[in-house]
């Protein structure tokens, strides 16, 4: 066996059996191949896979890291000069709400949609046109949901372990985000997470796994259930950071066990901009 056979056989271990390391070793170069996670919501899917398999330019460490995606591109200038861009910390200048501030019309359970891993997240590709919401009047249809971790939105200055996004679009291309935190409980395993887990590939060269059944209306019993909502308008959290984007993230986090939110973080990077300054949050970065 040659020295690089055996490299490479080393690797391919790691990847499949992972050892519960949120930064297994076959993983630890591939930052740099993450798009937006909001820009699955942008683009079509088979441009998205194009943008996945050339490697984009920005990543989430280094000098391709947040600080710089302004200089990398000259598409992504709004990321430094952008006047309404998310994440923000929330504190008390956030406006919030005691009620659902939107209605859902989303059926029980998903049939045969797919998962995926796209490297920079992992994600439900939800089916087009299946499940929407309404907010003032629009309607926006559920695009896809998926997780960064740790979560992106702070409150009073800390993190969760992660954050799922609810990304909806409108006709005219406006988007509404739902936003979910996801906490550390010693609650049993939950299913809608782990079924999701279950059929997330190992890596994003893997091709989408497809779940016959997913009961999709876990998801929106948990927004539903929620204590109260915080709301503002802000921006995509990564290149090209598009603003326009409105935000609307629950305040009581999604249970989840140790065990999930460790296999969460060992398929995809870390992958979660720092707060950033915007007009409408008075108390954000300046
Ligand atoms: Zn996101």
């Amino acid at each position: 066996m040659t020295r690089i056979t055996s490299l490479l056989m080393a690797i391919a271990a790691a990847a499949l059996y992972g050892s519960g390391s949120a930064h297994p070793v076959a993983r630890a170069n591939v930052e740099h191949a993450h798009p937006n996670c909001l820009a699955s919501t942008i683009m079509g899917r088979d441009e998205l896979l194009r943008v996945r398999k050339r490697a984009v330019d920005w990543g989430y460490e280094g000098a391709k890291g947040p600080f710089y995606w302004s200089t990398i591109n000259p598409n992504y200038t709004s990321c430094s000069t952008g006047r309404f861009q998310s994440p923000v910390d929330i504190d008390s200048t956030i406006p919030a709400t005691y009620d659902t501030p939107v209605e859902f019309y989303y059926p029980d359970n998903f049939t045969n949609v797919q998962v995926e891993n796209l490297g920079f997240t992992v994600e439900l590709f939800a089916p087009a046109k299946t499940a929407y919401i309404v907010r003032d009047g629009v309607k926006y249809y559920l695009a896809n949901f998926h997780f960064h971790a740790p979560a992106e939105h702070h409150v009073e200055g800390k993190a969760h372990p992660a954050e799922l996004h609810m990304v909806h679009r409108s006709d005219n291309g406006s988007i509404t985000v739902l936003a979910l935190y996801v906490e550390n409980y010693n609650y049993e395993p939950q299913y809608w997470l782990d079924l999701f887990l279950k059929h997330v590939p190992r890596n994003e060269t893997a091709p989408a796994l497809t779940v016959p059944v997913y009961p999709i209306e876990t998801l929106v019993g948990y927004f539903k259930n929620s204590e109260l909502y915080w709301y503002y308008d802000g921006s995509l959290t990564a290149p090209p950071c598009t603003e326009g984007v409105h935000w609307i993230i629950a305040s009581r986090p999604i249970p989840a066990t140790k065990k999930e939110l460790e296999w969460l973080g060992f398929l995809m990077d870390f992958n979660a901009r720092p707060s950033q300054k915007n007009d409408n949050v008075p108390s954000s970065l300046h």
